[in-house]
């Protein structure tokens, strides 16, 4: 898709810091990070927003969610429980959507959103 940023990205002609690629996905960190761990993953086809996915999406958003605890173990902000069963770190998940979701950027992606608090949270 002609101008548009994370086609961009996925093609290489933008640089970004990328932390997985699969045939399917790319994940780069986010420029402005709102936390300590903030991902951005992209599916590398051009989806301009969750708003106008269908059934027919489903496998590709499956394996973006599918991902996220994935990523969560490797940037060390996954959900853990210590040994008095208390649950400790964890992330946000979050997909903006159009201008009343406040979404910036149309090539739909899902913020990974983690580390420790306090975060210096903007929009989040
Ligand atoms: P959204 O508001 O959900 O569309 O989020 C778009 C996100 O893309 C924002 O958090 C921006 O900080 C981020 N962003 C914009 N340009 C770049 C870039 N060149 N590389 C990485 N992240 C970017
Ligand atoms: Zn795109």
């Amino acid at each position: 898709m002609e101008n548009c940023l994370f086609c961009k990205i996925v093609a290489d002609q933008v640089h970004s810091q990328k932390v997985y690629e699969n045939d399917d996905l790319l994940v780069f960190k986010d420029i402005f990070p709102a936390a300590p761990v903030h991902l951005l993953i992209v599916p590398k086809r051009h989806i301009a927003t969750l708003s106008n996915c269908t059934g027919s999406d489903a496998e590709l958003l499956g394996k973006m969610l599918a991902l996220v605890p994935v990523l969560a173990e490797q940037q060390g902000c996954a959900v853990k429980v210590d040994e008095a069963g208390n649950h400790y770190g964890g992330f946000k998940t979050l997909i903006n959507s159009g201008p009343d979701g406040g979404q910036e950027v149309y090539h739909l992606h899902i913020h990974l959103i983690g580390g420790p608090k306090p975060w210096n949270g903007k929009n989040i």
